[in-house]
């Protein structure tokens, strides 16, 4: 565990949050600051900062995935539709430098992007 990190500190039930799924690598809970009607964080529980660092570990990997879908069931999105994203690095506004899945849903959610 990274005692700096938010998200490993959440891991480590050291801040309360709204957990909606877990598994034995994986945990998922409500976005502080939501972004939409439903917007889920899902979280491998060991630290990697980022996609590209998860994606060195495919077993981690797909759990997060794996994960993402499962949440997506719960909250019952697959119908109308979501989105998940991972933002990585400056340009994409990454906040927290623990891998994070956003999954997105329960409204129109627009535009992909706000920049086109
Ligand atoms: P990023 O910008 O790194 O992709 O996203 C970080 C996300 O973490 C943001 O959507 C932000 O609202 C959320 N967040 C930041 N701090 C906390 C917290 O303490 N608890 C929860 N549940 N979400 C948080
Ligand atoms: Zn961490």
């Amino acid at each position: 565990m990274d005692t700096e990190c938010l998200f490993c500190r959440i891991v480590a039930g050291e801040i309360p949050t709204t957990v909606v799924h877990e598994t034995d690598t994986t945990i998922a809970f409500r976005d502080i600051d939501p972004k939409a009607a439903v917007h889920v964080l899902v979280i491998p529980k060991t630290h990697y900062p980022d996609i590209v660092a998860l994606a060195a570990d495919p077993a981690a990997a797909a759990d997060v995935l794996a994960a993402s879908a499962a949440v997506a069931e719960a909250e019952g999105l697959t119908a109308d539709g979501f989105r998940v994203l991972f933002n990585t690095g400056p340009y994409a506004g990454q906040e927290v430098f623990h891998v994070h899945a956003h999954v997105l849903g329960g409204e129109p959610l627009g535009p992909m992007l706000a920049i086109r």
